[in-house]
Formats: C-alpha cells, structure tokens, sequence
C-alpha cells in the first residue's frame, strides 16, 4: 500500500483489522501456522529477489544478506514454529496453600491490531523478525518498512499481500508523515526500531491511547580493550562488527575505549583487519557496503575533521562510499563522540585502566551493547557489576543478539522491551492471570466476615504458617 496512500485509508485498515480479528480466525493454531509457512515460503522462494534489493539499497553483499536478514528471519520463525503449541499453552503457577484447593495458570492470548515501524539498515531483518511473533501470537499486523531502502520497502510491499492472509496483514509505505499517520490509530501494541529522537515521538503518540510500546533505539555502543588476550583476533573481531554494513549496524562498536600501552599495537592491527575484510582497496571489495544516502554521506564525512585520520578516509560521494576509518585525537565533547556515528568511523580514545572506562561509559546514556576485550577475569567482572547496557559481550562484538535465548534490547535511552525468540512472541502477548477454585469444599468461608476475634486468631495464624 503505497501510492495515493491518505489518512482515511489507513483508519480503513486498522478498522479492517480489527473486525477481522473479532472473528478470532487468527487466534486458531491453524491460522498462526499457515502464516509462519507463508513466511517462510515468501523467505525462500523469494531469496535472490530480497537480496538483490539489499543490494540495490546498501550494496549488500548476498552471504551478509543471506546471514543477516534472510537466515536470521528464518532461524526466529522456524523455532517460532517448532514451539508454536508449547508457547500458546502457557504455563502452570503454583497456588497458596491458604487458597488451595485451586489451580493458577498463565494463557497467552494475542493483544490484537498492531504496528511494527522498522528500520532501513536491516530492513528484512528488523522488520520481519517482530512479525514473525506478531503472527505467532495471533494479531493482525500492519508493518511499515523503512523509507530510506526503497527497493525492499517496495519489494516486502508487494510480496506480503502475495504470501499472507491479506485481511489481517498489510503493508504501508512511507516517510515521517505516513508513520505520522500510522501512530495516531488506536494500536494495540506498537514495536518501534530506529533513532530516539523519533522513539520519543512514537512514545508520546501511543500515550495518548496508552498503548504499550517496545522502543528498540541505538547509540553509542563502547569496546574497551586492554591489551591482553590476542590482540590480532581482538582487532578482527572489532573491524568485522564495525564494519559490517558499512557500519550502520545497531550494535555496531561506536567508540573504542583503550589503555595507552595497548593504542598502537590496537591501531596498527586494526589497519592489518581492515585489509584482510576488505582488500587493499575497500572499494572494489564485493563485500563493503555503502552509506544509506546522501545526507548520511555528509554527516558522517564531515567527522572526518574531527580528529585525526590514522587510516582509511577515503571517500565518494556518488556512490556514497567512506572507507572504514579509524580516527584519534578527539574530543568528548565533539559530535563524533556525544552522537550515534552509525558508519564506517571509529574513534580510538585513550582511558588509563580499566576503571577510568568504567566512569567514561557511566558518565553516557546506558549503551544498547558494551563489549569488553579482555583476558582478564576480574575486568570481565568488573563491568559486568558496574555498569548497565542492553548486552554485554566478551571477546566478541555483535553477535549476541543470534541466540534466541538472550533478550535483545536496550536499556534507558537504548530502548524498552526486548525481543527474539520466545521473548518476541511474549511481547505481542498477553500474559492473562487465570485462576479456578471449586465451589466445594468452600475453604473461603474461613476468610469471609464477620471478622469475630476467634476468626482473626485463626486466620492470622493460618497465613503466618502458610505463607
Ligand atoms: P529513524 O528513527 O530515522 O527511522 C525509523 C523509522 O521511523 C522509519 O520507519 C521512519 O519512517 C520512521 N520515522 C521517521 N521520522 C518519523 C517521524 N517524525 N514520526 C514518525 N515516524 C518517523 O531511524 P533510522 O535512522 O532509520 O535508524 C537509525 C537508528 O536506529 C540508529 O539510532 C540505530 O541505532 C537505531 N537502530 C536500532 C536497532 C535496534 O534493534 N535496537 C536496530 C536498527 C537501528
């Protein structure tokens, strides 16, 4: 749904959608199922199309795509699948002895019409992932792809209707005023990735019909690194996370925090990664990314001045192409270390010790991940007691958020709410309280008034015992 898209028409849908899900098919087992397959056919039989259009938006190579969007999508759908019935159950709670003879149960149940606004710099990834525990649970679900890819915004507009129930799916496209648009209805759940700036604007639109939100933000991402450990394997792993996606990656190392003994030996094996990733010339590299647009190519090009380019720097603005570049000698009150840099920029600041990284990143919104290099178990401690962050990571950057079991969100300013694998299904839930208690033997009658002293005596004693 796209052009001569108004207002109206998307009052229409969310209307659609919601007498739709008044007919509760698509709170059935068979209803979930059938979309997650669709999906999962729209994944496979669809793939070289989604990987092209990655290609034509971020100049993506097909095994990033194939590992980063598409795979990625199909890891949360098939386990969504696997575990569908065991997660529509719910589960049993244990109940007071003083109530018993009772049982307690929690029961999922679908929220009902929701919005999911994703992102461009994964925009198969970040906005398929969340419908994947949208559909799982059972709401009918309007996704709005992010504007600055636009071959795949246009491409999941076309290929949703194809493959899911179109009564309870639907596509919008569209800039600021159509999420605008979007974010007056009604939602019974909003999910929102992207910047704060525009989390805020979903935050104070949803208050309006209180409708909760789950605000997947960024920020500045820290790595501290000390020197100890392989520093070669250290450098590949910061550079490959970095640099990954032309460094428009959510978790993506912002900044790299290191101690003085430790700079040069980092500096100078960061430059040797760069080239083994990416060749002598990054350039030419099939598998170096380029920057969303125009606007981003300036924002990002004019850090370059900040500080001083100890590598890369070179730059091309008709093909929006920046070198992965490494910068020292800034300051923290700069832009390129008070903003998200969300490129291909990484700034090297020199902290005494472990302890000296701590208060810098303390002194910082809380990051969505905070990665620490270190050999050493007691700095690994450290941060890990003394500091809060979406995630933290060891020895590795950016690869926390592909195991299911661990929540992926921020916290503070990176973000409310986490998702991905059972989680993501939780968040379109409600986690309904269900509680029955036979009529007989009528084991309340010893709670009910008149409270006579005898009564209190007992009642007081029985919940001090069975409590
Ligand atoms: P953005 O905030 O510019 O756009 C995201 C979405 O918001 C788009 O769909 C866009 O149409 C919509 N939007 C833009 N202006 C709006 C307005 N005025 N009112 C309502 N909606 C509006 O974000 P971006 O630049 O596309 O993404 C970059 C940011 O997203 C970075 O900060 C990055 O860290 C963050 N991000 C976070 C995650 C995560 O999973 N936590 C993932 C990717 C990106």
């Amino acid at each position: 749904m796209a052009a001569g898209l108004t207002r109206k028409n998307i009052t229409e849908t969310v209307e659609r959608h919601r007498a739709y899900f008044a007919t509760d098919v698509t709170r059935t087992h068979a209803w979930r199922r059938q979309q997650l397959d669709a999906l999962e056919r729209l994944l496979v039989e669809r793939s070289a199309d989604i990987v092209e259009a990655l290609r034509a938006d971020l100049h993506k190579h097909p095994t990033e795509s194939e590992l980063t969007e598409i795979g990625f999508v199909l890891a949360e759908l098939r386990l969504a699948r696997r575990k569908l019935r065991r997660w529509m159950r719910g589960s049993r709670v244990p109940v007071p002895l003083a109530l018993a003879p009772a049982r307690a149960r929690t029961v999922p149940q679908p929220l009902g019409s929701v919005l999911i606004v994703g992102p461009w710099n994964y925009p198969v990834q970040l906005l398929l992932a969340p419908l994947v525990g949208a559909l799982a649970a059972g709401n009918t679900v309007v996704v709005k792809p992010g504007e600055l890819a636009p071959v795949t915004s246009e491409l999941i507009g076309r290929l949703i209707p194809e493959y899911l129930d179109e009564q309870a799916v639907a596509v919008v496209e569209g800039g600021a005023e159509v999420s605008g648009w979007l974010l007056d209805q009604p939602w019974d759940h909003i999910f929102y990735t992207g910047g704060s700036r525009v989390g805020k604007i979903v935050a104070e639109k949803a208050a309006r019909h209180l409708t909760p939100v789950t605000l997947e933000l960024g920020g500045k991402s820290p790595v501290f690194v000390d020197g100890t450990g392989n520093l070669k394997a250290v450098a590949r792993r910061i550079a490959w996370a970095k640099f990954m996606n032309a460094g428009q990656t959510c978790v993506a190392p912002d900044y790299v925090l290191v101690t003085p003994d430790a700079q040069e030996r980092l500096q100078t094996e960061l430059i040797v990664a760069v080239r083994e990733l990416y060749g002598e010339d990054p350039e030419q590299s099939a598998d170096y990314g380029r920057l969303v647009s125009t606007d981003h190519y300036l924002r990002l090009t004019s850090m370059l001045r900040l500080g001083t380019v100890v590598s890369g720097g070179r730059k091309e603005v008709g093909s929006r192409y920046l070198e992965p570049t490494i910068l020292t000698d800034v300051l923290p009150t700069s832009s390129v270390m008070t903003e998200e840099i969300f490129g291909p920029v990484l700034p090297i600041v020199s902290v005494a010790d472990a302890a000296a990284a701590i208060a810098f990143i303390n002194e910082r919104d809380k990051p969505l991940a905070l990665y620490v290099m270190s050999a050493r178990r007691s700095v690994r401690r450290e941060f890990l007691e003394r500091t809060s962050s979406g995630a933290l990571a060891f020895n590795v950057g950016a690869a926390h958020l592909s195991v299911p079991g661990l929540p992926f969100g921020g916290v503070g300013a990176s973000g409310m709410g986490a998702y991905h694998g059972k989680r993501t299904f939780d968040v379109f839930s409600h986690q309904r309280a269900v509680l029955s208690k036979p009529l007989a033997p009528d084991t309340l009658r010893l709670v009910y008034p008149p409270y006579t002293p005898r009564k209190s005596r007992f009642v007081t004693s029985l919940l001090r015992r069975l409590s």
